[in-house]
């Protein structure tokens, strides 16, 4: 862009899947600042805190990774080694233990941080070349409940808004989420919004009374797990009362009958027994709807991380379609997505239970269309293990090789000390990561350096299916590469054919080629379009194509019948772990307002710890007094998996029975029992395989020193 005292690149956050874009300038000394770019549809110039200290967690270097280090055994110590030596040693072994045991005991476990390109190159890799599907991501931790629900209601994964429409919405319904400091910035939207529109309704469900309850006309605090019990109420009041759209229930759904003989199993007072929250709630609650000309449904990990994950998402994503409230202006249903390109990942089929383009591996036309397009002989079409699956693998002895990217799972996964015991049994792990400070590293054979967000250039997609280009601002230090350039050189090094990219243009533009004639179909799009024009929303089906901000606009819908799909849920138990004696509270996890996941880029920002500096256990005064517990004491939380050890914070704003811990601290940024994954089950859901992180039995005593 402009060069004169100081240069500016525009790229987009690389926190939160709201994508908000970010001018980054440098001065001729080389330092950074970062601003919100005014002329970005998404936040308008808007930062919230961890947006706006960026430049802060970009420049410090002080816990990077500089050079590829190695060692030949477990018992040697590392030792730097040159880029050809490590990826020829990869490669090695790699070839070794494939063609011992098969491509399926190796496998890559990557992130919604990576850029498109980067998962593009990476299931190229693995599903074309290496000729397993053993690819997963970290977003199978936050949102394949949501693809499933998608999927299973609309006919494919596909988020049908438009962030325009909360200007447009007059009831936001906001189910599991937080987006006060989960998704700041669209959070302020819907402040203003309602700032402006005192008539705009806001209901929260939560079992924690969070700082997104400060906005809402309607709480409903609901006990973990009972969600889809207010979803059907809600449903079976609407229906009772008429306040339904059968025009559109009858010419554009189909199972409308066996959802509602299933809603009307339970009648709105034993459900409300049932969640704990009063019934006149749940009926104020449905006035809303029933009034609204827009509604919006929203989302996050509260639905999603559970182990009815999907179905919770398929009882929300119903109240959108019984009021036919779907594809018109202020009006949808919304998952708000965690990681800036989770669905960047989905696009290109980056989870190992899809394929490129929302394809699928059921379909043999699905896996002959790629493999022709990637000049390989065959797709397999045996999915790949998931997140959980591959640390059983691991287990097992069946996974022998994991290539771990931009991702700390010995932090994130639940049932950490699980995950670390499988982690020791695997026989080669590749840790390709920027930041010393990963808990994973202590588990590497081989360590490659990677190059930052604002050191490289790509796209991303953020929630409302805006692909972003992403400029690159600053050089790698040392000798780290892009990720997508490591991905490259390996693939070479195992002689692949096919991955000689001269620029991430050139690996863009395939990708958008891959999507022609599916339902996400960027053909029209190129590179070069999206750096002048900067962003655009999916699909983009032919050239000089505007983008397309609102799906479903015909309410013809992805199924074979072109008809969304309700789905009779008869029985919305939560299967979660049991609660006992000897466990009785309820563990759930999530984060706070200026942290990020496991704290390797915001833990080195003094001005994001003065917020939180440490974890604490919130627990309900209740709780706290039957177990002599006073504000501020040390308490250990323990169940038959682990233990944490924190402070308490005692506060009326969790429910009886409950605890919450922050997802965020590791071993290396906190030297105590800090990391709550410790605690977390390893259930997961049967469809989605997304963990049940909000539902884990515990116990909490006052810590006494021995
Ligand atoms: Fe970044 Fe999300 Fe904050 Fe926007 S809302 S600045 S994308 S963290």
């Amino acid at each position: 862009m402009k060069r004169h005292a100081e240069e500016s690149f525009k790229t987009t956050c690389s926190y939160c899947g709201v994508g908000c874009g970010i001018v980054v300038k440098k001065n001729r000394k080389g330092k950074i600042t970062v601003e919100g770019d005014q002329d970005h549809p998404v936040n308008r110039g808007m930062l919230c805190s961890k947006g706006m200290n960026l430049h802060y967690a970009m420049q410090d270097q002080s816990d990077r990774l500089l050079h590829p280090e190695m060692r030949w055994s477990r018992n040697h110590p590392y030792q730097q080694v040159s880029w050809d030596m490590a990826l020829q040693r990869a490669a090695a072994v790699f070839k070794s233990i494939i063609q011992t045991y098969g491509p399926d005991a190796v496998g890559f476990y990557v992130s919604g941080q990576c850029l498109t390109e980067e998962y593009y190159i990476a299931n190229k890799l693995v599903k074309g070349f290496l000729g397993t599907n053993n690819i997963d991501t970290n977003s199978r931790l936050c949102m394949s409940s949501a693809v499933a629900g998608y999927t299973k209601t609309l006919g494919e994964d596909s988020v049908p808004i438009a962030y325009e429409d909360i200007e447009l919405a007059d009831c936001f319904f906001i189910a599991g989420a937080n987006p006060a400091w989960c998704h700041p910035i669209l959070f302020r939207r819907i402040e203003a919004h309602k700032q402006a529109n005192p008539d705009v309704k806001v209901i929260v469900v939560d079992p924690r009374r969070t700082q997104t309850c400060a906005m809402a006309d309607l709480h409903l605090q609901i006990s973990p797990g009972t969600d889809m019990y207010v979803y059907h109420a809600i449903a079976r009041i609407l229906i009772e009362n008429g306040d339904v759209d059968y025009n559109f229930i009858n010419n554009h759904t189909e199972g409308f009958a066996e959802y509602r003989d299933a809603v009307f199993n339970v009648t709105v007072e034993e459900a409300a027994r049932i969640c704990d929250v009063p019934e006149s709630d749940i009926r104020l609650a449905a006035s809303y709807i029933a009034a609204a000309k827009g509604f919006l449904t929203l989302w996050a990990m509260g639905l999603n991380q559970s182990v009815i994950g999907v179905n919770k998402n398929i009882a929300l994503i119903s109240l959108n379609l019984i009021t036919g409230h779907i594809g018109k202006p202020g009006s949808g249903p919304f998952s708000l997505t965690g990681q800036p390109n989770a669905m960047g990942g989905r696009e290109v089929g980056g989870l190992a239970t899809m394929l490129a383009a929302h394809r699928s591996y059921a379909n043999p036309e699905h896996r002959k269309e790629v493999a022709s397009f990637w000049g390989v002989p065959s797709i397999s079409e045996k999915p790949g293990l998931t997140a959980t699956q591959m640390i059983e693998a691991l287990e097992r002895g069946d996974l022998k090789a994991i290539w771990i990217i931009c991702t700390n799972p010995l932090v994130s996964l639940p049932d950490t000390r699980r995950a670390e015991a499988a982690m020791k049994k695997a026989r080669f792990v590749v840790v390709q990561d920027i930041s010393r400070k990963s808990d994973t590293l202590d588990f590497a054979d081989l360590i490659l350096p990677a190059a930052g967000h604002f050191e490289k250039e790509g796209t991303m997609t953020n929630s409302e299916r805006r692909i972003s280009h992403l400029s690159k601002a600053i050089d790698a230090p040392g000798e780290a590469l892009p990720d997508v350039e490591i991905l490259c050189r390996f693939a070479k090094a195992m002689g692949f054919h096919g991955f000689d990219y001269n620029n991430v243009d050139e690996i863009f533009d395939e990708h958008c080629r891959l999507t022609k004639g599916t339902n996400l179909d960027i053909s029209g799009l190129n590179y070069a379009q999206l750096k002048e024009s900067g962003t655009i929303q999916w699909p983009v089906p032919e050239k000089n194509h505007k983008g397309t901000a609102r799906l479903f606009t015909d309410s013809q819908f992805y199924t074979p019948s072109k008809k969304a799909k309700f789905h009779p849920l008869n029985n919305p138990e939560n299967q979660s772990e049991p609660l006992t004696s000897d466990f009785p509270l309820i563990l759930t996890t999530g984060r706070i307002r200026d942290q990020w996941h496991t704290m390797t880029k915001t833990g080195k920002v003094n001005k994001l710890r003065q917020h939180i500096d440490k974890p604490v256990l919130e627990i309900h005064p209740h709780d706290a007094m039957v177990r002599n517990i006073k504000e501020g004491d040390v308490v250990e939380i323990d169940n038959f998996r682990g233990t944490v050890r924190v402070s308490a914070k005692i506060s009326e704003d969790i429910k009886k029975g409950v605890v919450f811990l922050p997802m965020h601290w590791g071993k290396i940024l906190q030297k105590d029992l800090a990391r709550a994954n410790n605690l977390t089950s390893h259930l997961v859901d049967p469809i989605s395989k997304e963990p049940d992180f909000k539902f884990s039995a515990v116990e909490v005593r006052k810590f006494e020193k021995p």
